[in-house]
């Protein structure tokens, strides 16, 4: 069947997304299907006008202190790496962008502006989340299910019970930015989101609420689920095991090697490495 606008459209009707809803998505457009990508930015706008609100991450990379002068400085017009969907909002007439030099979003409709306003280089990376969860958004994954798995909530919950303070120097990854009088000035996070990869683990806990939407967009998996509840259950499971995301991944460097409960594991991590570059 051919994907449309109004068959994406239905299909997130089907999946809970309704008019006046706030929503968060995070989507890998290619598994949609989609022949214009336009489409689906649209066919979230239809879904939820009038008076609805559409928002997505637009996160930018930083660099390491010491290549500092390579970095661009971060501005409204800065290209995310959170793929195609952001992008596009970047670009549309009527969206919003916060000033996080990393942790922007962007936003249309209703309640754009609020949940962007105030969120820039002095404030905490994952607020806007907080603003989400106090419009009764319902966070979506289209089609990075498992590829890029996991709700944002969960970076808000670790920031509130102080896992942040876990990462072994945060500092070590800068922004540069440009404020409102034309000067470019140096950000250092000082809370940084522990590793998303192992996020999927929360996917149980979601279902055994009987909180959570699955179904097709096009031709992509996809998930959606209101945004207060899956923070509370996140915040619930991870203040009673604070490692209870971390990844199985051998190679992965914030896990094995950049949190301060898990030093144990830099022998075996820089043996791994070692090996490694020696078998290559
Ligand atoms: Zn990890």
């Amino acid at each position: 069947m051919e994907i449309t606008r109004e068959s994406i459209r239905r299909d997130l009707r089907n999946l809970g997304v309704v008019e006046g809803d706030v929503v968060l998505v995070r989507a890998g457009l290619k598994a949609v299907g989609v022949v214009d990508q336009a489409n689906f930015l649209d066919a979230l706008l239809d879904a939820v006008e009038p008076r609805g609100t559409v928002a997505s991450l637009a996160f930018t990379r930083g660099g390491l202190a010491w290549q500092a002068s390579k970095i661009s400085p971060y501005t409204l017009d800065s290209v995310s790496y959170a793929g195609a969907l952001p992008n596009m909002m970047i670009a549309h007439p009527h969206s919003h962008r916060s000033l996080h030099p990393q942790c922007s979003i962007v936003a249309i409709g209703k309640h754009a502006q609020q949940l962007t306003d105030g969120h820039g280089p002095h404030s905490r990376a994952y607020e806007p989340v907080r603003k989400l969860i106090a419009l009764k958004a319902k966070m979506l994954l289209v089609g990075c299910v498992s590829s890029s798995p996991g709700f944002t909530t969960v970076h808000l919950a670790e920031a509130d019970l102080g896992l942040h303070r876990r990462r072994i120097a945060p500092w070590l990854a800068i922004s540069r930015y440009v404020d409102e009088h034309g000067v470019i000035h140096t950000f250092y996070r000082t809370d940084p989101g522990l590793c998303s990869k192992p996020f999927w683990k929360f996917y149980a806990a979601y279902v055994k609420s009987g909180h959570l939407t699955t179904g097709l967009v096009g031709k992509a998996y996809s998930i959606c689920a209101p945004a207060a509840e899956c923070y509370a259950i996140e915040r619930e499971i991870l203040a009673n095991n604070k490692r209870f995301a971390v990844c199985d991944s051998a190679d992965c460097v914030v896990c094995n090697a950049l949190r301060w409960d898990r030093i144990h594991r830099w022998p075996a991590f820089l043996l791994g490495r070692l090996l490694r570059n020696r078998t290559h």
